[in-house]
């Protein structure tokens, strides 16, 4: 199929500042053209003060579809027209839908974790959860493990965030949960007892990649370890908890679950996700860093 871009394309896109660095148009393009869909998917990096403007901006210019990322998950939820439940949950969103000027908002980066953990095949129902960071991820994380987990123990730099997210998610949830330091004496004893690590942390993140958010030494063989973070492929969390034997999980099938749950959303299309995956990987090149 030929692939045009048109007086007749529809726009979708990518919202937040910085955007340079995301793999959203990439991803999406990929399935798009694949699919013969006559949509394209750009990024636009809008600043904070300029957030209403460009809000006023999709509706003005009928984009079809938004991704919405860091800083501005929080802050866009007063100018949108409607917000889901799990989204007002989690107090914040990523995706919009443009339906005929109504502005419709969720969070796909949620089902996107939880999905990327199951078809890991890591049980969720039960287990012993400790979350390193208290900030947005931290929070999708939370409300959406937090319907099976037995308990839910987050752990952060800010000792306060951590309390506060914690006593919020109590509030609203069925779950026991905890908030602490990161103090390592703490995060030891945590994982002590965990079945479930997950950094939601930017340690290890591209460029500070030899960087890793708890001991090395404390990592044991009965934990199901997850990075979120997807640059690089795979962090010196992961490499080192492949060592000591655990299952794990990088942050490359979440990213790519909550663009495919967006794109359905959008389209009323199922992507394919392999080749969403596959794109990344070869965007991000052979050493698995995008630089
Ligand atoms: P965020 O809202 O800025 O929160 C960052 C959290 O990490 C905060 O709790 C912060 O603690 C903590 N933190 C930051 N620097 C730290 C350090 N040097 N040592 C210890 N803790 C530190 O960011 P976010 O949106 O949650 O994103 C966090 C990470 O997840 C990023 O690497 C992002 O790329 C990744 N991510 C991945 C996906 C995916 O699809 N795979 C989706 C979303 C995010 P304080 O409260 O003390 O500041």
């Amino acid at each position: 199929m030929k692939y045009h871009i048109s007086a007749k394309t529809k726009l979708l896109c990518l919202i937040g500042h910085p955007v340079e660095h995301s793999m959203s148009p990439i991803m999406h393009n990929a399935v798009l053209k694949q699919m013969g869909m006559d949509f394209v998917y750009v990024a636009f990096s809008v600043i904070s003060k300029s957030l209403k403007k460009a809000v006023k901006g999709i509706k003005a210019l009928n984009i079809k579809g938004v991704n919405v990322t860091i800083p501005h998950k929080q802050n866009i939820i007063p100018y949108l027209d409607y917000i889901d439940p799990l989204a007002k949950n989690i107090g914040a969103v990523n995706t919009i839908k443009n339906e005929d000027g109504t502005l419709k908002a969720t969070n796909t980066d949620a089902r996107g974790a939880k999905d990327a953990l199951l078809n890991a095949g890591c049980k969720i129902s039960g287990k012993n959860i400790v979350i390193l960071g208290a900030g947005g991820a931290a929070r999708a994380l939370c409300f959406t493990l937090g319907e099976d987990a037995e308990l839910l123990t987050i752990a952060n730099r800010t000792e306060h965030k951590a309390k506060e997210l914690a006593e919020e998610i109590r509030k609203k949830l069925d779950v026991k949960v905890e908030g602490y330091s990161n103090n390592p004496r703490i995060i030891n004893n945590l994982v002590k007892k965990a079945d479930i690590l997950i950094n939601s942390t930017p340690v290890g993140m591209f460029p500070d990649i030899n960087q890793i958010p708890i001991p090395e030494s404390i990592i044991h063989s009965d934990l199901f370890v997850f990075d979120i973070i997807y640059n690089p492929i795979k962090t010196l969390l992961i490499n080192k908890a492949e060592k000591v034997g655990c299952n794990t999980l990088g942050g490359l099938d979440m990213l790519v679950n909550q663009g495919a749950l967006a794109f359905e959303w959008w389209t009323g299309k199922k992507p394919d996700t392999t080749i969403m995956k596959n794109k990344i990987i070869e965007y991000m090149g052979h050493d698995h860093v995008r630089q």
